[in-house]
């Protein structure tokens, strides 16, 4: 579903300064499989998957996703960001629009849904992350686990081939994580292609086919999550797994 051959980013700063941010990432993902990133802060992981949905652009290599693929001029990026679900840290909602709202609009938009098909299919995803009875609320009367569902509802709507989620877990309290693992773990379950950067190491165990243990922009290590815990290769993967562990 998704392949990435040699993946090359810098990043330049305002004082001209550049960063290789990836350095040569080569990475696929089987149609229906979980591959899980991880990996220090500022390896590359969260650069990675956003050149997934073109939301950042490479400098060099090659990205294709269900056969299109992302290089080529005339490939459509907008129609590729809507099959290319992405779930964000900080979930990115609309502050001043409703759950429902938030998951509606974009199917209307970019997807040209009529309204009361639109309005239809939000109802569905919010009953099914769980929220159905906050589909009025604004993101500011929704817990962080809440906000994090709508996301993840908007996402869906779009009918994504493939769903990315970037660290998004990370900024919830500690009793909110699992629902939203247990949500992920579902659509993991119904056959979702899905990247996910996380340090939660006992959803990797359990959901992921392929890990991918990022450094300085590369990929030190990839392999079933058996490999990567019980036997790594590397040994700079054993010593950060004793950290995080
Ligand atoms: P990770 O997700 O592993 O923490 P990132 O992909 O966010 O890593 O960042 C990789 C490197 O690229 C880091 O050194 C980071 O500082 C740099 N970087 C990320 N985004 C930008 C940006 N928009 N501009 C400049 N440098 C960036």
């Amino acid at each position: 579903m998704v392949i990435a051959e040699d993946v090359r980013k810098t990043y330049s700063s305002s004082d001209g300064r550049s960063h290789l941010a990836l350095a040569g990432v080569t990475a696929e993902i089987d149609r229906g499989n979980v591959l899980v990133i991880f990996g220090p802060s500022g390896s590359g992981k969260s650069t990675f998957l956003r050149t997934l949905n073109a939301l950042e652009t490479i400098d060099s290599g090659r990205i294709v996703v269900d056969g299109v693929s992302l290089t080529d001029p005339k490939a459509d990026l907008n129609k590729l960001r809507a099959e290319v679900g992405m779930v964000f840290q900080l979930f990115n909602l609309f502050q001043h629009r409703t759950a429902l709202d938030n998951v509606m609009l974009p199917q209307m938009v970019v997807r040209r849904r009529p309204r009361a098909e639109a309005l239809r299919r939000s109802h569905e995803l919010l009953e099914k992350v769980g929220i159905g009875d906050r589909a009025s609320h604004y993101p500011s009367q929704l817990s962080g686990g809440q906000q994090q569902r709508v996301a993840i509802a908007r996402a869906l709507a779009m009918d994504p081939k493939v769903m990315l989620f970037d660290e998004p877990t990370s900024a919830l309290d500690p009793e909110t994580v699992k629902g939203i693992l247990d949500l992920m773990k579902v659509l993991a379950c119904e056959g979702m292609t899905m990247a996910v950067v996380t340090h939660e190491m006992g959803f990797a165990r359990e959901i992921a086919d392929r890990m991918l243990f990022m450094e300085n922009g590369l990929i030190v290590e990839e392999g079933t999550p058996q490999q990567i815990f019980d036997a790594p290769r590397q040994e700079r993967t054993k010593a950060f797994l004793e950290q995080i562990l």
